[in-house]
């Protein structure tokens, strides 16, 4: 199969996107729109935006561009839709797996550097407007700062990551009780192929842009699907309107530790159906080791196979109370099934082996234990959690078939209807891209059998997807792809849209 892809790959040929228009009146147009600081086409400005930390095959764009506003984007996507340029909207390329990289070079829209304003936040109603540029730092010491009672959901990516595309790509994250970071989502502004702006959600309820009324997603056709996950194929959104959560004032954590994958997929799915956590995450023991800066953690004889993070807030003490003492009466239950597993205060556990548990609690962070080596990819997928024991029995194997160390990532995600189920592997590029090329294959192969669903998905990715998944679902794709972009001019080749 991977022979298969490789020769496909071969076969695909690259666009001329220089057809219509040369390279040098490309530039001089492009300089009219941004102004020339605003505009590169120098090597060593693009070369950072032709690949990413995972094995993704680069590529280099043709121009940066760092715009400042909606009209700029207005004028940028005009010009490239009469001239059939490639755009390749951009914020942090921290997406894992290759979404950014410009297949057939293009243009890179940067906007990390420019658009990056938290426009206006409603306290009353609970959500912020965002550009696509501000970052989960940013949105965190904004709320802390000027929101003190509300807070948003962060995930374990680096604090420098987009808040608006992270959502729009259905992350997951430290509140999954409410689902995947799409379901944050009240509605997005967008610039579509032909230059218009349109509002998604509520807010198209007036005919200008007001902040106070972008509150919701539905009621109406939602609209706002046709951005989510698309991985900026069907336009390039300028403003992202997302829920915000009270900050609840009393706050604990209870950890988990399991002997067992039966164990460990009942435990999850007992816990999440309690309706009492914010969140419940769970690692293989060896990335606990990993925290600790082990390269290639040793297990011992009798070490516990899994261990699962609770996270509880309530706002009252009485309240948190009661949602713990409901948590450990679950567990008791679980227990008499699964004798080997064992509850624990994070804190005490914390107190035992030191601060560095925090940082993947008091989130958002840059987890040292995700940039051991100068490459990361996973395969990442949201799954039905009772196929979850035999997955990480098999993935497990996997890992051991190919000498690399295992780091499984699972959730409970919207309190029970759904997992997480997350394959990450660090990596030295130099030495074991192409083992870990083969490992990715082969994860991916054994999660589509057991009917797990991709996210931020890969080309690679995409392209398995198409062999075994329906294919209706992909002429769907196709169609509204060719309606929304029948120049292909958003970042061409993704989800295998050539
Ligand atoms: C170490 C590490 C850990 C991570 N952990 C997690 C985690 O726990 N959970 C999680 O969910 N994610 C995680 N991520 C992934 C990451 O957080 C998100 O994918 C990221 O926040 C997306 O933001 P970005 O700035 O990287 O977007 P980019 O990578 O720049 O863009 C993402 C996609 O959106 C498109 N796009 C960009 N701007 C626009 C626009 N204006 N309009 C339309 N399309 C656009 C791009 O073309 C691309 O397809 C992790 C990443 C790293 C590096």
């Amino acid at each position: 199969l991977t022979d298969v892809i490789q020769a496909k790959k071969e076969d695909k040929k690259e666009r001329n996107i220089f057809e219509n228009i040369s390279k040098e009146e490309v530039f001089e147009d492009l300089v009219k729109i941004f102004g020339k600081e605003y505009v590169t086409d120098k090597p060593h400005d693009l070369y950072p935006y032709s690949y990413d930390m995972t094995e993704v095959e680069p590529h280099m764009p043709d121009f940066v561009v760092l715009p400042d506003n909606v009209d700029e984007i207005v004028q940028l996507i005009n010009f490239c839709n009469s001239n059939k340029i490639p755009i390749i909207p951009y914020v942090t390329g921290n997406n894992v797996g290759g979404l950014t990289i410009p297949e057939h070079g293009g243009i890179i829209c940067d906007m990390g550097k420019r658009m990056n304003r938290i426009l206006a936040v409603h306290e009353s109603l609970m959500y912020a407007i965002l550009e696509p540029g501000v970052t989960f730092g940013h949105l965190k010491r904004y709320l802390d700062d000027n929101y003190p009672k509300l807070k948003y959901t962060y995930p374990l990516a680096p604090p420098y990551a987009s808040v608006v595309m992270n959502a729009l790509l259905a992350g997951e994250s430290n509140i999954t009780a409410h689902g995947t970071t799409a379901d944050w989502v009240n509605g997005v502004e967008v610039v579509l192929n032909n230059g218009e702006v349109v509002r998604t959600g509520t807010s198209f309820v007036s005919k200008e842009l007001k902040y106070d009324n972008w509150y919701y997603r539905q009621s109406i056709p939602d609209l706002t699907g046709l951005f989510v996950c698309w991985q900026g194929l069907t336009g390039i959104v300028t403003k992202c309107a997302i829920k915000l959560v009270p900050k609840k004032e009393f706050n604990t954590a209870l950890a988990i530790v399991i002997y067992g994958n039966e164990a460990c997929a009942d435990v999850q799915k007992a816990m999440g159906r309690t309706e009492c956590c914010e969140d419940v995450a769970i690692i293989n023991v060896e990335v606990v080791k990993m925290l600790f800066d082990k390269v290639k953690p040793k297990i011992y004889d009798d070490e516990p196979d899994w261990a699962i993070l609770l996270s509880i807030s309530a706002q009252t003490k009485e309240l948190l109370q009661a949602k713990v003492n409901y948590v450990k009466k679950v567990f008791e239950k679980v227990k008499e099934k699964h004798n080997r597993i064992f509850l624990t205060n994070y804190y005490t556990f914390r107190n035992l082996v030191g601060d560095v548990l925090n940082r993947v609690y008091d989130l958002p962070e840059a987890i040292p234990l995700l940039y051991y080596w100068n490459s990361i990819t996973w395969v990442g997928t949201y799954g039905n959690p009772d196929n979850f024991a035999p997955l990480m029995d098999e993935c497990r194997k996997l890992y051991k078939k190919y000498d690399l160390e295992p780091f499984i990532y699972m959730k409970s995600m919207n309190n029970g209807h759904y997992g997480l189920f997350r394959v990450i592997t660090r990596y030295n590029q130099e030495k074991e891209e192409e083992t870990v090329k083969k490992l990715q294959q082969e994860v991916l192969d054994v999660l589509l059998d057991y009917d797990c669903v991709p996210d931020k998905t890969p080309v690679w990715v995409a392209e398995k997807m198409r062999e075994k998944c329906d294919p209706n679902w992909f002429k769907l794709l196709e169609r509204i792809k060719k309606a929304m972009d029948p120049n292909n001019i958003f970042n061409p080749g993704k989800w295998g849209l050539d």
